[in-house]
């Protein structure tokens, strides 16, 4: 592992921390709909005006160029910030953006990049479907090539924000002969194009304001130049997406719940008094807590580390299953702190949404189960 901090870089970050501090939007974030997208497009467009968007993405596509230190840095100084999460734009700026970047040829560099770190285009992905989601590679959407255009037949589920986005990651069978694994390509979706339909789906930390839809294609077209990185070459690039997704993508979050876990520390010794947390059992979760996050941010660091030389593949998978178990433990903890409260002032923060929401953390980017056969057989060489 190659990471430590310069002095340019604690310049970087006190930049970043006197930006932040003056910066940060005023009122709580709302959680759906197109007020969420008001919200979380206006943040973005603030942080890319002000050039802290895309702090490691090249410059000719209107990032920073800057190593991955420093955007850990300012995930580091976001956290501390009490930074809004505008969680509507993260398949774009942390795994369809970067994996455009690394796979992308110049004009999907050129069209489709910019817009993502601007606010302007928000993406979602269309991976999972009804009969596969573990077992990705059996996807059967297909898409048949008509000229110079790809025609789409099929669905997707489990398409987060699927109703706000603008475009789509999106996996489609282009082979069907070929082997599961070779006949896959990996497309950009303009989510306007006739020929799409969206059906919202219900959960339980919103019963009338969907957070998933499931996209319905009938012979959807897209121009064949939306392939990414080679036709039937897909499950690569797709390889790639996860990587990002289960990786880099997650510093954030853990960050942020290491942020979280020391507030709790602080609300339990307010609560029950410092002296009874040596021996409650609230105070050994806690303890238990603080040392999962330091394992965490060990790992962050070899993350950063890893993917500075290149991406950082199945090793991801260490992070995603770490910083999805963590979330849950973190969110149930801090409803037994704040007790009764978390029920009867939701204006304070969103526990309860929170907590609720954590159900998810050992699904969605793969469930755990998959994260370990991936650390097992693919990290550690185990057999199948
Ligand atoms: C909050 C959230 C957001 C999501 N957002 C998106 C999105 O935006 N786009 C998208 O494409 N998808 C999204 N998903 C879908 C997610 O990727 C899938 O739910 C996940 O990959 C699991 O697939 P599945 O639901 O079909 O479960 P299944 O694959 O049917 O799995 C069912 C159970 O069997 C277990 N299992 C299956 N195979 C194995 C195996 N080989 N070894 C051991 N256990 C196994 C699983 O661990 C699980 O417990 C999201 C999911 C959630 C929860």
């Amino acid at each position: 592992m190659d990471l430590h901090f310069s002095a340019e870089d604690q310049q970087f970050r006190e930049m970043a921390r006197d930006w932040l501090r003056d910066n940060i939007p005023a009122g709580r974030r709302p959680h759906h709909g197109e007020e969420m997208r008001t919200f979380d497009t206006a943040w973005q467009k603030t942080q890319f005006d002000a050039g802290w968007a895309g702090i490691s993405w090249p410059t000719e596509y209107g990032g920073l160029g800057l190593d991955l230190t420093r955007q850990l840095i300012w995930y580091e100084e976001y956290a501390r910030a009490g930074a809004p999460d505008n969680h509507l734009c993260f398949v774009g700026l942390n795994h369809a953006g970067p994996t455009i970047v690394s796979h992308g040829d110049e004009h999907q560099k050129r069209k489709y990049l910019k817009p993502v770190l601007s606010g302007e285009s928000i993406w979602c992905q269309g991976f999972s479907e009804p009969n596969s989601g573990s077992d990705l590679a059996s996807l059967s959407t297909r898409a048949e090539i008509d000229g110079d255009e790809l025609v789409i037949t099929g669905s997707k589920i489990w398409t987060s924000h699927g109703h706000l986005s603008d475009m789509q990651e999106l996996l489609v069978r282009t082979d069907p002969d070929a082997p599961k694994h070779k006949g896959i390509s990996w497309v950009i979706f303009d989510m306007k194009v006739a020929g799409l339909e969206l059906r919202p789906i219900n959960i339980m930390t919103a019963p009338n304001l969907p957070h998933f839809v499931q996209c319905f294609y009938d012979e959807a077209r897209i121009p064949l130049a939306n392939v990414v990185g080679g036709l039937n070459n897909g499950w690569k690039i797709a390889m790639s997406t996860l990587g990002f997704e289960r990786g880099t993508a997650q510093i954030k979050d853990q960050i942020r719940y290491a942020h979280l876990v020391e507030e709790m520390i602080t609300r339990a010794k307010k609560r029950f008094g410092s002296e009874n947390l040596h021996t409650d059992e609230i105070g050994s979760r806690l303890a238990q807590l603080r040392a999962d996050m330091a394992a965490a941010r060990a790992m962050t660091y070899m993350t950063v580390s890893r993917a500075k030389a290149g991406n950082p593949g199945a090793e991801s998978s260490l992070m995603r299953a770490m910083v999805g178990q963590v979330q849950q433990k973190v969110r149930r903890l801090a409803l037994d702190i704040i007790g009764p409260e978390a029920l009867e002032n939701p204006d304070e923060d969103d526990w309860v949404y929170f907590y609720l929401r954590t159900f998810s953390t050992t699904i969605a980017a793969g469930t755990s189960q998959i994260q370990r056969n991936i650390i097992g057989e693919r990290v550690l060489g185990l057999p199948k």
